[in-house]
């Protein structure tokens, strides 16, 4: 149920609000909106209980919430929610840029990238220390000797970290040093580890997993919001098709879709969604255009000696060259990046 409060509603009458929540056996989240604040009751629901909450102190209208995301759904909070980490903000009018290389290699390797995307700019920058690797064999990050050089790669160029956390017993180093903490495509569906990113407030990178539904991405969303962190982006980075020209297939419609479906903010990544460098300058924009709050890029010095994801790295020119073509598009859209 969503307890939409009077426009007026005063501090003490949504306390009061949640309060009646929990007695009645449902745990409330309070999702303050420019219009309207609203209480969701998530839980099973009794005989009465519509109108018991109706009769509340400051109720304007006690609504079923219909989808099966309940906090994530857009019923609940009709303008986009803004996720802010220092320097970086998705879900407002500026598209959001995050880019850097896929992994962190070494201290020059990562500073120099953070310079080269500020000074293109990028408001956050990426680098994984720890990698999900297809083969074991692969290079598998520096852990957290490569979150110490993100931090360094942080104090001289001000940009937020984001990188990814990989195993729930990473979560507390990988905390102590990112201003985002990303869940890859793999781990979407690791429940225990959205869980444990849900305990905390640092906002969270949501990728879709290859071959998981809107409903399933939305779901997975939903534990990290139920479990108390309310600061989640959403990130579309392609799904597996039986098309082979690229590594995946990126489906914008999905951008338009989730606006539609929740207030969460939307982020595409063109470089995982195509695979190819020479794609992802049109993909990015074309990303903006559908209406992405941000974009995820892979950005190296030197893309052919990186030691992963180089082929559909783009190099510090064609960044550039990529940021003003989506700078173009949205400012044509009323947007600023
Ligand atoms: C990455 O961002 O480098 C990455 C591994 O992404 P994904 O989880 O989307 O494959
Ligand atoms: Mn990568």
């Amino acid at each position: 149920m969503i307890v939409v409060m009077k426009k007026n509603a005063s501090t003490q009458e949504i306390e009061h609000m949640v309060e009646r929540v929990e007695q009645l056996g449902l745990k409330a989240h309070v999702l303050y909106g420019v219009e309207r604040t609203v209480v969701a009751a998530i839980g099973a629901e009794h005989d009465g209980l519509k109108e018991s909450l109706e009769a509340g102190p400051g109720v304007a209208q006690v609504l079923p919430i219909l989808a099966p995301y309940k906090i994530a759904s857009r019923e609940v909070k009709n303008e986009t929610t803004i996720v802010r980490a220092g320097s970086f903000e998705v879900g407002g009018s500026r598209v959001g840029v995050i880019a850097g290389p896929c992994s962190v290699e070494s201290e020059a390797q990562i500073v120099s990238s953070a310079r080269i995307v500020k000074a293109a700019g990028a408001t956050a920058l990426r680098g994984g220390a720890y990698k999900p690797r297809t083969s074991p064999y692969s290079f598998q990050g520096l852990k957290e000797e490569g979150l110490k050089l993100l931090a360094v790669a942080r104090a001289e160029t001000g940009l937020a970290i984001v990188t990814e956390v990989l195993a729930t017993e990473d979560v507390p180093v990988v905390a102590r040093y990112a201003d985002v903490l990303q869940i890859g495509a793999r781990n979407m569906q690791n429940y225990r580890l959205l869980e444990a990113v849900g305990e905390l407030k640092l906002p969270v990178l949501l990728k879709r997993g290859p071959s998981a539904t809107m409903e399933e991405l939305l779901l997975a969303a939903e534990y990290i919001l139920d479990a108390g962190n309310p600061n989640v982006i959403l990130c579309e980075r392609g799904i597996r098709t039986f098309e082979t020209h690229t590594r995946f297939t990126l489906p914008l419609a999905s951008v338009v879709y989730l606006h539609a479906k929740t207030h969460l903010p939307v982020v595409v990544d063109p470089s995982h969604g195509t695979g190819h460098t020479y794609l992802v300058p049109q993909m990015a924009a074309a990303s903006v255009a559908a209406g992405a709050d941000g974009l995820i890029l892979e950005v190296h010095p030197d893309p052919e000696n990186a030691l992963s994801d180089g082929y559909q790295t783009l190099n510090p020119e064609q960044f550039a060259t990529t940021m003003e073509l989506c700078r173009k598009v949205a400012v044509a859209l009323g947007r600023t990046m």
